[in-house]
């Protein structure tokens, strides 16, 4: 149990002197029931918690969707290029949110931002095997010499040697779904420009059983569900 006026404060829209103030006009509520003192205290998990009747993200950690748009890099902060940071309201720019897993600035996509670093830790760790799929436009065709050469696992004129990963061609012959369980730096890139085939566009679509909400236009987030993060821990 925490104190409401931390837990309200831990949002980072407000101090403790702010909470206090709409606590004492009647603003906030917790499950239902208007809250009488700043110190009442409350289980954090699952806590309906609303100031002015708007629903407030209060639990321990936070975990967002983001429809990464091209033209951001995935960083907390950078000298010189805006961040995926940017797309947020500011009180969520103070909470320690950072992107678990990135994507290159010219990719789009999947792109989950939380501030659980033990999960985050999980999802990318390469022992957990989480699969990562992409789709992906090309210059040129794709062909079976491609899903073979990725199945078999590909060792790049670089040195990169790549796990096996899947290339399942689509309708047009210079689209496909890439499966990754790996993240190495500019990986699909570098294979399938290894191919002759240099990607064009490239999105992310899922990490493991978390899909890109085809709902959300680009540069727009929303909260994960319970039952999305259930399915993530
Ligand atoms: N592979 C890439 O080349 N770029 C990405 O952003 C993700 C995977």
């Amino acid at each position: 149990m925490e104190r409401l006026d931390k837990i309200l404060a831990s949002t980072g829209r407000w101090s403790r002197r702010e909470v206090k103030e709409l606590v004492r006009a009647g603003r906030v509520t917790a499950n239902g029931g208007t809250v009488r003192s700043p110190e009442e205290k409350y289980q954090r998990e699952g806590l309906d918690l609303r100031v002015d009747g708007q629903s407030v993200l209060c639990a321990r950690y936070t975990y967002l969707m983001l429809h990464k748009p091209a033209g951001l890099v995935s960083a907390t902060e950078d000298p010189r290029q805006p961040t995926v940071l940017e797309l947020l309201p500011e009180h969520l720019r103070k909470i320690g949110l950072f992107p678990a897993g990135r994507l290159d600035r010219d990719t789009e996509g999947l792109l989950l931002l939380t501030n659980d670093g033990a999960l985050a830790h999980d999802l990318l760790s390469p022992r957990k095997h989480v699969d990562k799929t992409y789709f992906v436009q090309v210059d040129g065709a794709l062909d079976q010499s491609d899903v073979e050469a990725f199945r078999s696992g590909m060792t790049l004129g670089d040195g990169l040697v790549c796990l096996p990963a899947g290339l399942e061609l689509l309708e047009a012959p210079d689209e496909a779904i890439v499966t990754l369980r790996e993240g190495k730096y500019h990986q699909i890139k570098r294979m399938l420009a290894a191919r002759g085939k240099p990607v064009r566009y490239l999105k992310r679509l899922t990490m493991g059983p978390l899909a890109l909400d085809e709902g959300l236009e680009k540069g727009a987030w929303r909260p994960l569900t319970g039952e999305e993060l259930d399915q993530l821990r």
